[in-house]
C-alpha cells in the first residue's frame, strides 16, 4: 500500500524560502475511522519522527485490505520549531517571535459562541452515531468561520495561521495522536483523558498522567475537549454515552535525541492501539495482554514539578525513573555566595513519595529554575 503524499505550504520566510508540511495519507480498501498522527510539535522533541518513519515503512508493506479507514501521518509538523537553535541546543518549545508555547495555541470549539447544553438537549432522543455526525458537522462549520478569518492575511498572526492548517488536518479524525518527548529528559508515558483509561492501556506504556484539568489550548485537548463537554451535558440529561473519539499525547523519552527504546515503544504502542481500534488488521497485534497491561496513572494535579530553591549547581540527583519516599534527598545544590563565606551543599528533599519521571538537562540553576518532576500516588 502506497501513501498519497501531499505538501502544504506554511510560511514564506524573509529570505524568500518557504516552509511546508508534508502529509502521508494511507487509505484502506474500505472506508472506516481516521487516525491522525503528528510528531515534533515542540522543536527538540524528535523521537516521534522515527516512530512515524517506521510506521510509514510498515504500512507500505501492508495490503490495502489490512487497513480499515485511513491513517494520516505528519512528521516534523512544526518546521519553525524544529529548525530553531540556541547555541548547540534545540530550543523550539516556544515561538521565538511571540513567546508562545507551540502546544498552547490551538482552537477550542468549546470556547466559541456555542451552547453545548442546548445542543445536547436538541439531540437527546437521537442515536449515538446521529449525535456524533451532527456534532462533528457543528464543529467543522464553526471551524470554517475561523478559516475565513485567517484568509485575511494582513490580520493573521503565524500562530493563528499555523494552528488552523494543523487542525484542519485532524478535526474530522476519530483518533488523534500527538508524539512528543520531554524537552528535557524523561521516561516514556502518555497523557490520558478521564473516561478513556481503558483505551490507554493499548499503548502498552507503563506510566500515564490523567488529565483532571485542562484548558483546551494544547493540541490533544483542543481536539477532545468539546466531545467530553458534550458527553457531560448528555450525561446530565440522563443519557450516558461515550463517543468513539480519542486523543493522546505520547511522551517518548528525552529531547534532542531519538532513544531507540522509546522509539520502539512508540511504534509498538501505536500499532497495538490501531489494531485494538480495528483500523489495522495485523498478525501480531493486538496483543492478548492489552486489557491487563499495568498502566500506572497519576492525576495531572499530582504530577509535581520541583524548582530550585536557590541558585547553584545540581549534583547527586536521583536517577530518572526511580522511586522516592517523602523526606528522601532528591538532589543537592552546590551553592556559592558573595558574602565571604565558604560554598555550601544544600540537600533538597522529596515532599511526597512518587516516581521521578522528568528531569532537567541543565544542571546549572538560577533560583526557581526547573529541576525535576515527580508522579505522586501512582495507581494502577
Ligand atoms: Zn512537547
Amino acid at each position: 500500500m502506497q501513501p498519497k503524499i501531499s505538501t502544504i505550504p506554511l510560511i514564506k520566510l524573509a529570505s524568500g524560502d518557504y516552509l511546508s508540511l508534508q502529509v502521508y495519507k494511507f487509505q484502506g480498501a474500505k472506508p472506516g475511522k481516521k487516525a491522525y498522527i503528528q510528531s515534533n510539535l515542540h522543536g527538540a522533541e524528535i523521537s516521534g519522527n522515527a516512530v512515524i518513519h517506521h510506521l510509514i515503512a510498515d504500512l507500505i508493506k501492508l495490503d490495502e485490505t489490512q487497513l480499515m479507514g485511513e491513517i494520516w501521518l505528519v512528521p516534523v509538523c512544526n518546521p519553525l520549531g524544529v529548525n530553531q537553535r540556541a547555541h548547540h541546543f534545540s530550543s523550539g518549545r516556544y515561538n521565538s517571535y511571540d513567546g508562545k508555547d507551540w502546544n498552547r495555541i490551538f482552537w477550542d470549539y468549546e470556547k466559541t459562541e456555542v451552547d453545548i447544553a442546548e445542543f445536547a438537549r436538541s439531540q437527546q432522543n437521537l442515536s449515538l452515531p446521529e449525535i456524533q455526525t451532527n456534532y462533528r458537522q457543528k464543529i467543522l462549520e464553526q471551524f470554517q468561520t475561523l478559516i475565513q478569518t485567517t484568509k485575511n492575511q494582513s490580520q493573521t498572526s503565524y500562530s493563528e495561521s499555523y494552528r488552523t492548517i494543523l487542525q484542519s488536518l485532524c478535526l474530522d479524525a476519530d483518533y488523534v495522536i500527538d508524539l512528543h518527548s520531554s524537552t528535557n529528559q524523561a521516561i516514556d508515558y502518555l497523557y490520558c483523558f478521564q473516561s478513556r483509561e481503558e483505551s490507554a492501556k493499548a499503548f502498552l506504556l507503563d506510566y500515564g498522567i490523567l488529565m483532571n484539568n485542562y484548558d483546551g489550548d494544547a493540541f490533544d485537548e483542543a481536539f477532545l475537549k468539546p466531545w467530553l463537554a458534550l458527553e457531560k451535558q448528555l450525561s446530565s440529561l440522563g443519557k450516558t454515552v461515550k463517543f468513539e473519539i480519542e486523543s493522546w499525547t505520547l511522551e517518548l523519552g528525552s529531547g534532542m535525541k531519538m532513544n531507540p527504546e522509546s522509539v520502539e515503544k512508540g511504534i509498538r504502542g501505536i500499532k497495538n492501539y490501531l489494531a485494538c481500534k480495528k483500523l489495522l488488521n495485523l498478525d501480531e497485534f493486538p496483543l492478548p495482554a492489552t486489557s491487563n497491561h499495568p498502566l500506572k496513572l497519576t492525576l495531572k494535579s499530582q504530577a509535581k514539578r520541583y524548582y530550585a530553591p536557590t541558585g547553584g549547581m545540581i549534583q547527586n540527583r536521583v536517577e530518572l525513573g526511580s522511586s522516592v519516599k517523602t523526606g528522601e534527598t532528591l538532589y543537592q545544590i552546590l551553592s556559592f555566595n558573595k558574602t565571604e563565606n565558604l560554598p555550601q551543599i544544600i540537600d533538597i528533599k522529596a515532599e511526597s513519595s512518587g516516581v521521578i519521571f522528568d528531569v532537567s538537562t541543565n544542571h546549572t540553576v538560577n533560583q526557581c529554575d526547573y529541576v525535576l518532576s515527580v508522579m505522586e500516588q501512582v495507581s494502577t
